[in-house]
């Protein structure tokens, strides 16, 4: 059976130009990148190129990327690396505080809630209609006692950017630390930690074709991190543990090949390809929307509303065809939640419940798209068949 992936905001595949740079690593360069013989510094210089790599990806110096497991751990460790810690220094009576927003991944808004245990407070503030923060309501979220605003890049669902240079700006006025989830960015847009005006930017190496287990914090000079784990004095002590060597290379790789694509315009063709999928699915599937339509977006995702449709009975159906795509709606003890993302820019629950999310890589070809076309008007035009609600209402579609 045919398969095509439009769930790459899940996960990417890995590309074989990564797998073959990174496979070495694992038989005949094995060394310990602390080691001092031969075989630990052939392994630390190929770590070394790769902080090259990841750096030249986001306009940051090499010294200033932390490798990290993931984006969670990036997340979490700059959450929690800044937003406890200095105010006993300082002699601040008061515990620190956070500016976030409702839209987060749960990496970033579970670590907030935690911090919460140890007296430190936060602020979520909301998003339009089409997923956007007002940079004003981050201004107006900041107290004295403040000491991060971290807001994410792109959203994982919609794929909506957010105004993070002009949260930059504010953040740099009120002499509070910025961090920015960009794992959704990281690959599918050009970034430039100066731009930003960000102190720290966490990416994740399987949303952009490294394998799953290793991502980068962007920690800006002179920022000082509370370290999470505590060991050997890897990453300049900001994070200890022996480096994964293997995927640290396939994150430089993997970096190497994005500044390439966008110089060669792959992303133009990829945004055509999610615009297709659009206009297509707008036209001949009545009653749908597009979440997010308005607002700048990364190239690769749609999130599309359709009405009167459960959400996961589409994705079934359309596994069932051989179309893997995603509602992006959480599913906690068998009760399908919906989407905090869809229901903070108002949807309603049923209405984030009804909405899918497709999201395309460079793997995917315009056959993939007209693929994915000949199976979704039909599906959901069968869903609905045995809606009741959408029986009752179909007359004023
Ligand atoms: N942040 C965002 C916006 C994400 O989409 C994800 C993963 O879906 C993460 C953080 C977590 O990254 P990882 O899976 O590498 O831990």
């Amino acid at each position: 059976m045919r398969r095509v992936y439009l769930d790459n905001n899940a996960t990417t595949p890995v590309l074989p130009e990564v797998l073959a740079a990174m496979q070495p690593y694992f038989g005949e360069h094995f060394g310990n990148a602390s080691s001092i013989h031969h075989h630990g510094q052939e392994t630390r210089a190929a770590v070394e190129r790769a902080r090259e790599s990841v750096a030249a990806l986001i306009g940051c110096r090499a010294s200033e990327i932390v490798f990290t497991s993931g984006g969670t751990e990036g997340d979490n460790l700059a959450i929690f690396g800044l937003a406890n810690q200095g105010l006993a220094n300082q002699g601040l009576a008061k515990p620190g505080h956070v500016v976030t927003s409702t839209i987060e991944h749960h990496a970033v808004l579970n670590s907030c809630k935690q911090l919460e245990a140890s007296g430190c407070e936060f602020t979520c503030v909301p998003v339009n209609g089409r997923g956007l923060v007002d940079p004003d309501d981050v201004r107006r979220a900041l107290r004295p006692n403040t000491r991060l605003i971290t807001i994410m890049m792109a959203n994982n669902e919609t794929g909506v950017l957010q105004p993070v240079e002009e949260i930059g700006k504010i953040a740099a006025e009120a002499d509070v630390y910025f961090h920015t989830d960009a794992v959704q960015a990281a690959g599918k847009i050009a970034l430039d930690v100066k731009r930003i005006g960000c102190d720290l930017l966490s990416i994740s190496g399987h949303k952009m074709h490294a394998p799953q287990g290793v991502g980068a914090l962007y920690v800006k000079k002179g920022t000082v991190l509370r370290p999470m784990l505590y060991g050997g004095s890897h990453e300049r002590s900001r994070r200890a543990g022996t480096e994964n060597v293997p995927g640290i290379v396939a994150l430089g790789k993997a970096a190497e090949l994005a500044r390439a694509a966008f110089a060669r315009g792959d992303l133009d063709r990829m945004s055509a390809l999610r615009d297709r999928l659009e206009q297509v699915i707008l036209g001949e599937v009545k009653a749908t929307t597009v979440n997010g339509q308005g607002a700048p977006r990364v190239p690769n995702t749609s999130s599309i509303h359709f009405d009167c449709i459960e959400g996961e009975a589409l994705v079934i159906a359309l596994d069932l065809k051989g179309l893997a795509v995603s509602t992006g709606a959480a599913c906690s003890s068998g009760a399908i939640e919906p989407s905090h993302v869809l229901t903070a820019m108002g949807l309603r629950p049923e209405q984030a419940r009804g909405s899918l999310r497709f999201s395309l890589a460079k793997q995917n070809t315009s056959k993939d798209v007209e693929f994915a076309l000949s199976l979704i008007p039909s599906t959901a035009a069968r869903l609905r068949e045995l809606s009741p609600v959408y029986n009752k209402t179909a007359s004023s579609f």
